[in-house]
């Protein structure tokens, strides 16, 4: 079984590190961020109440985020193995998916603020694909290198927002590396280096 949470803060490469993981790993990869995004765009319910948090950086409130969750969690593709990224946030998440379905590799993306800035307002993302890219990186910070989709950036994606997104990391989420490592299932992964570096290791850790 390969139940895994990759913590960390907004910025971390989070997102970077599960494309590589789902692509090579076959893991169900369920990112609730993503989850909140395409309910905003698809203009449910759900969309109308996580956007008001979401655009100023806070956290969507731990009931509406454990119901969605658990609910993920219990469809056949994750019955075995699943790869959540930005979940759990808080003590109160991370509590209740033990309930649910514990996770046995928690996966500590640790890395500076400074470069966590750079790489959030620098961040553009594929329309198409959901590729994620850095603008230093690509020549072209309108167009996909892979699919040719458009490229945009996160609403949330701009100093304000990303400085209080920190904040909240800091308040609400830090805690939870205490949390896992008392239960002995935190691997601290430098996530300031080249993501097939970070992959490796954590696919060696996997393999231990
Ligand atoms: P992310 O895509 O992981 O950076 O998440 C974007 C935003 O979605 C966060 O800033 C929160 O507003 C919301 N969000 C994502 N995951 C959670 C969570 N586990 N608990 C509460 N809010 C969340």
């Amino acid at each position: 079984m390969k139940r895994i949470v990759l913590l960390g803060p907004p910025g971390a490469g989070k997102g970077t590190i599960s494309e590589l993981l789902i692509e090579r790993l076959s893991l169900t990869h369920i990112s609730v961020g993503d989850i909140l995004r395409q309910n905003i765009k698809d203009n449910t319910e759900l969309g109308k109440i996580a956007s008001d948090y979401m655009s100023k950086g806070n956290l969507v409130p731990n009931e509406i985020i454990i119901a969605i969750v658990k609910d993920r969690l219990s469809k056949s593709d994750c019955q075995t193995q699943y790869l959540l990224d930005g979940y759990p946030r808080t003590i109160e998440q991370a509590k209740a998916l033990d309930e649910f379905a514990a996770p046995e590799y928690v996966f500590n993306l640790y890395v500076d603020k400074d470069v966590i800035v750079n790489r959030l307002i620098g961040r553009r993302m594929c329309s198409k694909c959901g590729s994620i890219y850095h603008i230093s990186k690509i020549d072209n910070d309108k167009v996909c290198p892979k699919c040719s989709g458009e490229l945009y950036q996160r609403k949330d994606d701009n100093k304000e927002v990303v400085e209080n997104r920190i904040d909240v990391y800091n308040k609400e989420t830090a805690v939870l590396v205490d949390y896992y490592k008392d239960s002995e299932r935190l691997i601290n992964v430098d996530s300031s280096r080249d993501p097939e570096v970070i992959y490796k290791e954590i696919e060696k850790a996997l393999n231990d």
